[in-house]
C-alpha cells in the first residue's frame, strides 16, 4: 500500500518525461475529464481554485494553474453527494448540499470568467477551449439529491447539470429504493423510478 501511494503520487513528476512531439499533440486536443471530484475542493475553508495545491499536502489534483500546465481544458464538474438515510430529512439534506455545491461551481464561473466558463452542450466546449478558458460542464454524482421528486430530475436540468451518473454503487440510492436485500424489490424500484424520468 506505502510503495504503491509513493508510486502514485511519483506520478506527477515521471510525466515530465513525456515526449515532446506527445506533449504538443496534448495541447493541441480539446482535452475533458470525464469526472472531475474538484467541486469538492472549492468548499474546503482556505482552498482557492486560482492558487496552485499540493496533492502531497492536501491529496486534491486539479486547480486553474495545474489544468493549465497540464494541458486540462475543463471537464465534468462533478457535484457529488455522499449516501444518507432514505428518509424526508435526509432527501432534504442531499437535496440542499447538491444545490450549495453546484453554486459554488457556479461561483467559480462567475469570479473569473476570464478563466472559466459554463457549457452548457456538447458544441460549447470547443470554443470555450479555443478562447483560452476552462470548460465546465456541471454534473451529478448520485441520485441521492433528487429524493423521491423527479422532478428535480428536470430543476437539476434547467440548471446546467446535463451529465448524470444516478446509481454509483450498490450501496447508493435511487427513489423508492428502500434498503432491502431482496434483488427483486430493488428492480421494481429501479423500474418505476426510470418510467417516472422518462415521462417528463
Ligand atoms: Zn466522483
Amino acid at each position: 500500500m506505502g510503495a504503491a501511494l509513493t508510486a502514485l503520487l511519483a506520478g506527477p513528476a515521471s510525466a515530465q518525461a513525456v515526449p515532446k512531439k506527445v506533449q504538443q499533440l496534448h495541447q493541441k486536443l480539446l482535452t475533458l475529464d470525464s469526472h472531475m471530484d474538484t467541486p469538492a475542493s472549492l468548499d474546503l475553508p482556505g482552498w482557492s481554485i486560482e492558487e496552485e495545491h499540493d496533492v502531497h499536502l492536501d491529496y486534491t489534483q486539479v486547480d486553474l494553474p495545474r489544468m493549465k500546465k497540464g494541458g486540462l481544458d475543463g471537464g465534468f464538474w462533478a457535484i457529488y453527494t455522499s449516501q444518507g438515510p432514505l428518509t424526508v430529512e435526509g432527501f432534504h439534506k442531499a437535496r440542499d448540499f447538491a444545490i450549495l455545491r453546484g453554486v459554488s461551481i457556479r461561483q467559480m464561473v462567475a469570479a473569473d470568467p476570464a478563466n472559466f466558463a459554463l457549457a452548457l452542450e456538447a458544441k460549447d466546449a470547443a470554443p470555450i477551449a479555443a478562447a483560452g478558458k476552462r470548460v465546465v460542464y456541471m454534473s451529478i454524482e448520485n441520485a441521492y439529491p433528487l429524493g423521491e421528486d423527479v422532478s428535480l430530475l428536470q430543476t437539476f436540468t434547467i440548471w446546467a447539470c446535463g451529465w448524470w451518473a444516478l446509481p454509483i454503487s450498490r450501496t447508493t440510492s435511487l427513489p423508492t429504493v428502500r434498503p432491502t436485500r431482496r434483488k427483486s424489490r430493488v428492480m421494481a424500484g429501479l423500474v418505476r423510478w426510470a418510467r417516472n424520468c422518462s415521462r417528463r
